[in-house]
């Protein structure tokens, strides 16, 4: 059965009375060449993650890699639809749960041990930002996660020139290599989405990419800087971080920049130089 076919597609529905879901991000992909890089890119090496098989047109090009495959699917009206499709394979699992509520590193841990694996996923557009920002904070045994996402949304992640960068593209640097593996036309989907798509390679790094005194401090120096995107630096982050702008903008001179740069402008590193010498500020405050 050839899941990429639209024709197949629109059997199964009418087979089964699927009805999609957009508010569950339902467009299925048609596209084999997608298939093929998506699981290349994931370089599974003991088995993966996939959240949301659909029809499980992803799901069949994992499984035929022998590999473990366990599949996160929210939509019970699936269940028999993925049965039938993947009835094949013996190393597949559908675990019907919604992954915004699941406990992920409990269920890694349960059907692959204490293994390293890949996740794949082409996300429902609905979930992508909280859905990475979780998995790359929980700090998963895993090392390749790809994405399929909104094609906006992966190339400000994978952005490297400042005016394109944003909190999700530092949050994501600091944890994983980004890089943009192919750009998928809305046409590539049953039915289609109003949005193109890419998909997105985050290959995680052994270590964070910078070292600071405090991380939760870093993160919250980012999220209040391209909180305020129109705004200087230090009126960004005078207001979230509990300092006075006088003292910010001291540290910010201090750090060398000028106390009227604005957060767009900075890269990773120079976040990480400030939160630390936030934190100098604080501990001596205490
Ligand atoms: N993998 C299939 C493909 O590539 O054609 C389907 C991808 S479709 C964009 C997104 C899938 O994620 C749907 O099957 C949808 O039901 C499922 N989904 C949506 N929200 C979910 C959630 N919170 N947890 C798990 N699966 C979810």
């Amino acid at each position: 059965m050839d899941l990429t076919s639209v024709k197949t597609i629109k059997d199964i529905s009418s087979r089964y009375g699927f009805v999609f879901k957009k508010g569950l991000g339902q467009n299925f992909l048609t596209d084999n060449r997608v298939l093929e890089e998506t699981v290349d890119a994931a370089e599974i090496e003991n088995g993966v993650l996939e959240i949301g098989p659909g029809f499980g047109v992803l799901t069949y090009a994992l499984a035929k890699t022998g590999k473990k495959v366990v599949a996160v699917e929210v939509d019970d009206r699936l269940l028999p639809v993925l049965e039938e499709t993947l009835s094949e394979f013996d190393n597949v699992e559908v675990v019907l749960q919604d992954i915004l509520k699941t406990d992920i590193k409990e269920l890694l841990k349960d059907k692959f041990g204490d293994n390293k694996i890949s996740i794949a996923a082409n996300l429902p557009y609905y979930i992508t930002t909280p859905i990475i920002t979780r998995l790359l904070e929980l700090r998963l045994p895993v090392n390749n996660m790809v994405f399929m996402v909104q094609k906006e949304v992966a190339e400000r992640i994978a952005a490297k020139k400042s005016r394109d960068v944003g909190a999700i593209s530092l949050y994501c640097q600091y944890f994983a290599e980004p890089e943009i593996i192919c750009t998928v036309p809305a046409g590539s989907f049953y039915p289609p989405p109003k949005v193109d798509s890419a998909v997105l390679r985050l290959k995680m790094l052994d270590e964070p990419r910078v070292k600071v005194e405090d991380e939760e401090l870093l993160f919250k120096v980012i999220r209040a800087s391209f909180g305020q995107r129109r705004k200087t630096l230090a009126n960004g982050l005078s207001g979230g971080l509990g300092l006075d702008k006088q003292t910010i903008t001291e540290i910010i001179k201090k750090c060398g920049f000028s106390e009227t740069v604005r957060g767009e402008t900075l890269s990773l590193e120079d976040f990480a130089k400030i939160s630390d010498e936030i934190s100098i500020v604080k501990r001596g405050a205490k």
